[in-house]
C-alpha cells in the first residue's frame, strides 16, 4: 500500500498519513485526494493529489 505524507493542521508540520484512502472531493472541480489520520495526534488529514 502506498504511503502518503501531508501537512497536519494540528501539528503544523508534515506527517505520515495513517489509514490513507484515496477519495474524490466533489466541488466545482472534482479533485482526487487522500484522507487519513495523522500518525502523531490523530487529527484527520487531507492531501490533494490533483484533478480527477
Ligand atoms: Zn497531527
Amino acid at each position: 500500500m502506498a504511503e502518503y505524507t501531508g501537512r497536519c493542521m494540528r501539528c503544523k508540520t508534515d506527517r505520515q498519513i495513517k489509514d490513507a484512502k484515496e477519495t474524490i472531493m466533489k466541488g466545482k472541480v472534482k479533485m482526487r485526494a487522500v484522507r487519513g489520520i495523522c500518525v502523531k495526534c490523530g487529527a484527520t488529514m487531507y492531501k490533494i493529489l490533483g484533478k480527477a
